[in-house]
């Protein structure tokens, strides 16, 4: 029997995002693994999403991305319209065997409060748990609704409530993993990278103090608040300043970057971004939070990167000290470790990656996860 999973990527994007879309990449990685696995997907999006799908519905014509800039008496109706329009959906037909959700926070309240006659729901925890301790601290969707999260220790600092709800993790996985093991080597520059939207949790203030301070050259990749390049942000003037990432860019970054040593180059993608990681003798993740799943990290990995990070939230899973990178619980010496990791083998790297970060992996263990929430076998499922 055809599994019918009716996939919820929300109103923000389509699917694949035009640019920076961490979810709605997901989503574009896994679907068409499942559905070479066999598994029917319905997708809930907007009408401008083009991944290929077996049927698609949709309340918005194009991502709603926009909006969320506006106060919440104007905003907060958009992610509720597009879920009504799943919950009516579910109500009229009886061929979804499964609803995998992806809409943080509006997605597991509706879905858990819609009742036993629903269907089964794994909702995908992307984010970090410490947000919405109300909500996570009390839910209760029964045998019914299940999560999952994207690594083990973002589930160990779930309140209990979630975690009662929990069917396990599955890690994140990038197309790149696919063969990364039969790429021939890429020369490596001089430079390390730092790949992320500039953020305090991502730490690019401190990456680029340890660059002045050790002697290194360091890129910086990722979009600033929603200025994906230099020009557009310099263009932007003093109205921008108040999105938080744009404050921290310009009070904890910006004095750092000197265009020689420390460059800011914007948002990368495609070809540049792949090159740029690459090349690198190092990927660079000095961390202020607990990073959840870190596609950035697998990315890396499956392009011969060695990577340098704070031993915070996934990276201890992820990367494995000494060999597929150098870890740290201490902030200043992380600049000491970006010059020991020339040290480290790419083709390690590129090995790890090809044998757990594949999108083939991630879509396997979905599936397993797909039969425990049906089955109601909620125990959850050993780590990969
Ligand atoms: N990214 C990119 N270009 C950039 C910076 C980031 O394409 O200039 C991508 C990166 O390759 C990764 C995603 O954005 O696929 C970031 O995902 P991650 O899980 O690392 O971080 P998040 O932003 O979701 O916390």
């Amino acid at each position: 029997m055809t599994l019918t999973v009716l996939m919820n990527a929300g109103p923000w994007l389509s699917v694949p995002p035009p640019g920076y879309g961490g979810i709605e990449n997901v989503i574009a990685t896994l679907v068409p693994e499942l559905r070479r696995l066999g598994v029917r997907v319905v997708l809930a999006s907007v009408e401008s999403s083009t991944l290929p799908v077996d049927e698609k519905i949709a309340v918005f014509p194009d991502g709603q991305f926009h909006a969320l800039q506006r106060p919440y008496n104007q905003v907060c109706g958009v992610s509720q319209a597009h879920l009504s329009g799943v919950v009516r959906a579910l109500h009229a037909r009886d061929d979804i065997d499964l609803v995998h959700d992806h809409v943080e926070a509006v997605g597991l309240a509706t879905l858990a409060a819609m009742g036993p006659d629903a269907p089964p729901v794994l909702h995908t925890l992307h984010w970090d748990l410490a947000k919405h301790p109300e909500l996570y601290g009390n839910l209760d969707g029964g045998d019914r609704v299940r999560v999952n999260g994207v690594s083990a220790s973002q589930l160990a600092r779930a309140p209990e409530a979630l975690r009662a709800h929990s069917v396990g993790h599955v890690h994140l996985s990038t197309p790149l993993a696919v063969d990364a093991d039969r790429h021939a080597p890429v020369a490596k520059g001089d430079h390390v990278v730092i790949l992320g939207r500039i953020n305090p949790g991502k730490g690019q203030d401190l990456g680029a103090r340890l660059a002045q301070e050790n002697g290194f050259r360091l890129v910086l990749a990722g979009p600033v608040g929603p200025y994906h390049r230099p020009a557009d942000l310099a263009a932007a003037g003093d109205e921008a300043r108040q999105n938080p990432d744009v404050r921290f860019f310009y009070e904890k970054v910006a004095p750092y970057v000197d265009g020689d040593r420390v460059r800011w180059v914007g948002t990368v993608a495609g070809r540049e971004r792949d090159d740029l990681v690459a090349s690198a003798r190092a990927s660079l993740f000095p961390l202020r939070w607990e990073e959840p799943g870190g596609t950035a990290v697998v990315e890396s990995l499956s392009l011969g990167t060695p990577v340098v990070a704070t031993a915070r939230g996934c990276l201890p899973e992820l990367i494995e000290h000494g060999r597929t990178g150098l870890l740290t619980g201490d902030e200043q010496e992380l600049g000491d470790l970006v010059l020991a990791a020339g040290g480290l083998e790419p083709a390690e790297c590129r090995r790890e990656a090809a044998r757990r970060f594949t999108p083939a992996r991630m879509a396997q263990r979905y599936v397993e996860l797909y039969d425990r929430v049906r089955t109601g076998a909620a125990k959850p499922l050993q780590p990969a």
